[in-house]
This record gives C-alpha cells, sequence and structure tokens, in this order.
C-alpha cells in the first residue's frame, strides 16, 4: 500500500536544517518523498559566516552522501597554526597534515567557511528539484518562523508568525534554530529548554568578518593574543582577495557577562564599537583590522557557549544541530551526524502514526546520545588558560607553543579531534 508523504517543517535553514532538508529529499530508502517545508527567519539566505569544519564521523557522513568532493573543493587552503608573538613575529606553527583520515588539531581537511557550506546544501537541494519531474518535495520559505505548536495524536498544529505559511498540521517539527532556538521552548515547555538554562556560558564572545587580504596577510591561521583575554585571529579565505578575521574575547571565568549579553542584543554597531575600545592599540596589525571591521557588511558577533538539554526528542518533535547541543569543535559534524541518523531511522518506519515518528526521533536520540556524552566535554581550564588576562600568563602560553612547536607535541595530539571514529561506528541507511 503506498504510504502518503511525511509532511515534514524544518525551522532554521543553516547547517543542520538544510541538511537534513537534503537527506530527506534524496534518501535512497525513502520511496515516498516527504513534504519538506523548510523555513528561515531571515528573509535571505544567511551564507555567511567563517571557517568551520567537518570532523570525525562527519567526515563520514558527507562521504556516504556523496558530498565529500564538492566539499573538500571549498577548502580555505589554510596550511595550519601560526602563532605571533609582540611586534607580530611568528613564534610557533603548527602545520596541518593534509592527510584526510589523519587530520591534525590545526586545520581540518574539511575546513570551509560556513556561508560556502549552507550554498552548496542548497545548492543540492535545487539540484534534486531539477532532477525529479516532480520536484523535490522542498519548500523553502525565507522571512518565516513558528509562532506557535501543539502536538497531538495526529500531528502538530503549527501558526507562523509573518503569515507566508499557512497555519496548517504537520507530522513532525524539527527545530534546527541554531544556539537561541526559539523553538526549542515551544518543544519542550520544561524550564530546562529555555536558552537561559540550557546554555552554559563560556566566557567567551567572538566577533566574526571578512577583510580585504593585503600583502602582510598569509595562508596559515595567525594568532595574536594580548593581555584582557584578547585574541585577533586572521584566516585565508580560498578566494585569495579576502581573509577573516575573529576579535576574541574570554572574560576570565566561565559565566554569562551581561553587559555583554547586552550588547548582543543592541546590534551590529554596538557590537562593533565594544570590539573597538577592547582592541585598539593592543599590538600588530589590529588597528589595520578593526578598520576593516568598520567596512565590513557580513559582521556578525555571538557568545561562544554550550548548549545541553536533557532531551533531543519529544513525541513528534525533535532539536537538532546547534539548538540541541552547540558544542565547540564539533558542532558542524554533529549537524551533519543529526540530519543523517534522522532521515535515515524515518526512513526505517513502515507507517506515519504516531507511535512510529516518536520511536524513529527517540532512535536517533538513543544512537548518538553516547557519542556525544564522550566527545562533547571541554578540556579543563578552556578556553580561559588558552587566552590569558595578564602579560605574564601572555608570554607564559608563548613559551608553551615554542615548546610545543620545537617537540612536536601537536603531532600527538593528533586523534584528539579524531572524535571517536574508531570505537564510533556512524549507523548504515542504505546510501
Ligand atoms: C550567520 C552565521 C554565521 C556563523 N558563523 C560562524 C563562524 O564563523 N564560525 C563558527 O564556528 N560558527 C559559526 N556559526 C555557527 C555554525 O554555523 C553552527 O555552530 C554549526 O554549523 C551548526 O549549525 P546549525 O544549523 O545548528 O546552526 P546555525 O548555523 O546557527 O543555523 C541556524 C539557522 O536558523 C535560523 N534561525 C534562527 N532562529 C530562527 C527562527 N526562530 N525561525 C527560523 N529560523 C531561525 C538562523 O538564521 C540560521 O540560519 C554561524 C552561524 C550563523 C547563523
Amino acid at each position: 500500500m503506498a504510504q502518503k508523504p511525511l509532511k515534514v517543517l524544518i525551522s532554521g535553514a543553516g547547517v543542520a536544517g538544510s541538511s537534513l532538508a537534503l537527506m530527506l529529499a534524496r534518501h535512497p530508502k525513502l520511496t515516498t518523498k516527504p513534504i519538506v517545508t523548510l523555513i528561515e527567519r531571515s528573509p535571505v539566505p544567511r551564507t555567511t559566516g567563517q571557517a568551520i569544519d567537518i570532523r570525525g564521523p562527519g567526515v563520514g557522513v558527507i562521504r556516504k552522501i556523496g558530498l565529500e568532493e564538492k566539499i573538500r573543493e571549498k577548502h580555505t587552503t589554510e596550511k595550519g597554526i601560526s602563532i605571533l608573538g609582540r611586534q607580530g613575529k611568528e613564534i610557533a606553527r603548527l602545520d596541518a597534515t593534509g592527510e584526510t583520515d589523519n587530520q591534525s588539531f590545526a586545520t581540518s581537511e574539511y575546513e570551509v567557511l560556513r556561508g560556502e557550506l549552507v550554498q552548496v546544501l542548497m545548492d543540492e537541494i535545487q539540484l534534486t528539484k531539477e532532477a525529479s519531474s516532480s520536484g523535490n518535495g522542498v519548500y523553502t520559505v525565507y522571512g518565516e518562523m513558528i509562532e506557535s505548536l501543539k502536538q497531538d495524536d495526529d500531528g502538530v498544529m503549527v501558526n507562523f508568525a509573518n503569515g507566508k505559511v499557512d497555519a496548517q498540521k504537520f507530522d513532525m517539527v524539527i527545530a534546527a534554530d541554531g544556539m537561541g532556538s526559539k523553538t526549542r521552548s515551544m518543544i519542550f515547555t520544561d524550564k530546562a529548554y529555555q536558552s537561559t538554562e540550557c546554555t552554559a556560558s563560556l566566557g567567551w564572545y567572538i566577533g566574526y568578518f571578512s577583510a580585504p587580504r593585503q600583502e602582510f596577510d598569509s595562508d596559515y591561521w595567525r594568532w595574536y593574543h594580548a593581555p584582557g583575554g584578547l585574541c585577533i585571529h586572521v584566516r585565508p579565505h580560498r578566494n585569495k582577495q579576502t581573509v577573516g578575521v575573529y576579535l576574541s574575547v574570554v572574560n576570565s571565568e566561565r559565566r554569562r557577562y551581561p553587559e555583554y549579553d547586552e550588547i548582543l542584543a543592541q546590534g551590529v554597531e554596538a557590537q562593533k564599537a565594544l570590539l573597538r575600545k577592547r582592541f585598539q592599540d593592543i599590538g600588530w596589525k589590529t588597528n589595520h583590522y578593526l578598520d576593516e571591521m568598520d567596512r565590513a557588511d557580513d559582521f556578525y558577533m555571538q557568545q561562544t557557549a554550550q548548549v545541553r538539554t536533557p532531551k533531543w526528542t519529544n513525541g513528534r518533535s525533535a532539536i537538532i544541530g546547534d539548538a540541541a547541543h552547540c558544542t565547540m569543535g564539533i558542532g558542524t559534524s554533529l549537524a551533519f551526524m543529526d540530519a543523517y541518523i534522522i532521515s535515515g531511522e524515518l526512513s526505517k518506519m513502515e507507517s506515519n502514526s504516531s507511535e512510529e515518528i516518536a520511536a524513529a526521533l527517540e532512535r536517533y536520540e538513543s544512537v548518538l546520545r553516547g557519542y556525544y556524552e564522550k566527545n562533547s566535554k571541554m578540556p579543563a581550564g578552556f578556553p580561559q588558560l588558552a587566552n590569558p588576562q595578564t602579560q605574564t600568563g601572555v608570554a607564559v602560553l608563548h613559551t608553551v607553543m615554542k615548546v610545543m612547536n620545537v617537540l612536536k607535541l601537536d603531532k600527538l595530539m593528533q586523534g584528539a579531534f579524531d572524535q571517536d571514529e574508531k570505537s564510533w561506528k556512524l549507523p548504515e541507511y542504505g546510501w
């Protein structure tokens, strides 16, 4: 008997949401293609953002779904890390290995700009549409968000905020709307899912933007530290016309800083003003990059934090990506793994009943939870130890980096970012 297509609503067209829409449209075992409504709060595709990487089982996912080469082609061309001392003189260099299955901790083989990665996913969704006379079942709507939702035995009734999508019932709702997800606390009414409760602050704020590449820029990821927990990072872009700049402020304690949160809420101009105040005249080329920040039109600032929630699924709804488990270093890999596992578990269903949907979503969590628990712990003292508050602290950090460099200790750290690929196997779903 032909099964009715599954009606799925995904909130958020970032890496997690777009890759889930793509995998649902292209899944080899989903013979009846789901009808996917992918909504994005931004009125236009958010194809901005600096370098993000894919590691461990995340690489396995892009390999299985046939995107490995297309993503590798977008590599930023970064060659490794270069630590700058006073006046910007290089004091240590950690080279990338360049080996696919032995990624160094410095730079991944799959180091790509977030915007370009999202664009690859959007292009692939479009290709699935062009490849089929009946379309791919994915409807992407920008400038829309969920206003309210209510689930019962035969679906999730959703009202939308901007009237671009009619109020209607879906078989399931997936929240992929990032660290500050608004949908999360609609799916789970418990206080534990509100952003203030489930977001563990690291006391760390970063402003990201692109700047025109200059002669003095390099193909290495350069770090310049200054007292006050400040570090300016400059990273190459593949296009060689621009570089990515990160202005990173780490406060002395892992906690929320209300004055920073207030500025984040005030918008881009206030955020740029705060960073200028903190970074002005700290040395090296910083003032040049501050001037470029003022001109940048892709500036983005966020708190770097960990999201941890007790559960990822509730009946016909689930949270994925940063909305479920924003995790430093493996966030993008987890986003791919979530999409791969959810689409795979849905492909095993024999009917679209409430019980089967809830069970498939539950399996997504049970397959991934153990891996996540093992790989989401932050090293003790991080990020404060790596971003000292005093000149002496910066000098000690530099000495440690020099020793690492001389003794090639970074090579010993290879595998630390390998994320358990050998002991945890990606399930097979027929790709
Ligand atoms: C513009 C931008 C730039 C980024 N730049 C970097 C970077 O330089 N380096 C880095 O390490 N990480 C960056 N990130 C975060 C990184 O993309 C994620 O940590 C990771 O890829 C996991 O992706 P995600 O899809 O879960 O979340 P995200 O990539 O954050 O995507 C969430 C999406 O949901 C949308 N959204 C938010 N609220 C709603 C809502 N209520 N309704 C509908 N849609 C909503 C957002 O606009 C966004 O498109 C950036 C994120 C964004 C949005």
